[in-house]
């Protein structure tokens, strides 16, 4: 619970910024039109874009009619449950029914690495057995970055030399992910969206790989996406849902200068849940995303 309440605390303190401008809004007592013009403002600025802002403005103005809500806290609270109802999603992250393989993939910079550690650590301390594959080969350091990671996850990595093969690291860390009795394996990949075409025969050659090798395995592909960035974090999720086969995203440094929005128009626009969320970067600090606590955090 203390743990629970300490992220919970720097995810809000990272979104104060969104929070203080949505405060400020809902301290008045009318619901009127200058209200909703303001409110709808406020959206924007915090990283909804403008789809997913009016969307949630023309609910909200509906919830207002139907329960014949007059005062703004009462909006805020119809506003908090349209937000939560906006992010929720209810398919289950397989990794967390059991044996799974996870490609993380996200450009260089978001924090793929970091959030791959955390998630290591993560489950390995509720008793899992990850493996990570260090797959991309693009980049000598990050292999030795992830080497650091996986050390203080206590955890088994594979990785090969650079500019090997990304799909043979894969096929070396499935073996050993076999002979370790591994239940969960972290495909770490390059980020290189801006030549999408061997960005996607890569992933779809470690696809191949892991299909054959682990027949009965479920594949989840979760990318990484720096909370921060706001619009540029949307246009690169959309990027890479035409690149490879998302199942979903970790929005992380949540604790920093993110105004936290663009995780409802990621939900929103694009329909890819968010799994997890990084508030900070110490190798705890990942959680698995609640819909209800997120809202929370946002008003
Ligand atoms: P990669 O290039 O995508 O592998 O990114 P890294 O994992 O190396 O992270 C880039 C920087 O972001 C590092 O300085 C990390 O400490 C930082 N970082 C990663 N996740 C978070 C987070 O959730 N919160 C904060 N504040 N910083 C983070």
């Amino acid at each position: 619970m203390e743990q629970k309440k300490s992220w919970f605390s720097r995810l809000k303190e990272g979104l104060g910024k969104t929070n203080s401008w949505f405060a400020g809004l809902f301290g008045g007592d009318r619901i009127n039109e200058e209200f909703y013009e303001e409110l709808e403002e406020a959206m924007i600025l915090a990283d909804m874009g403008m789809e997913t802002a009016e969307k949630l403005l023309e609910e909200l103005k509906v919830a207002v009619r139907r329960d014949k809500l007059s005062a703004r806290d009462e909006a805020k609270a119809a506003l908090c449950a349209l937000i939560a109802d906006a992010v929720r999603h209810d398919t289950a992250f397989l990794a967390d029914r059991g044996p799974c393989v996870v490609l993380i993939v996200g450009v260089n910079g978001v924090g793929k690495t970091t959030t791959i550690g955390k998630l290591a650590h993560l489950y390995h301390t509720r008793g899992r057995r990850p493996m990570i594959a260090a797959a991309d080969t693009f980049r000598a350091a990050a292999a030795e970055q992830l080497g650091e990671w996986a050390r203080r996850a206590d955890c088994p990595m594979v990785r090969h030399g650079e500019g090997a093969d990304p799909a043979a690291v894969v096929f070396d860390a499935i073996a050993s992910y076999r002979a370790k009795g591994c239940d969960l394996l972290f495909v770490d990949t390059a980020g290189r969206l801006h030549n999408k075409k061997n960005l996607m025969n890569e992933l779809n050659k470690i696809r191949r790989v892991i299909a054959r090798e682990l027949p009965d395995t479920p594949c989840e592909v979760l990318l990484v996406l720096d909370a921060t960035t706001g619009q540029n974090a949307t246009a690169q999720a959309k990027a890479f849902l035409e690149t490879c086969e998302l199942t979903g995203v970790v929005l992380t440094k949540l604790d920093g200068t993110a105004k936290g929005g663009v995780t409802v128009q990621i939900h929103d626009t694009l329909n890819v849940p968010v799994r997890f969320i990084g508030v900070g970067e110490g190798i705890d600090d990942l959680q698995w995303f609640d819909a209800d606590e997120f809202a929370k955090a946002l008003l």
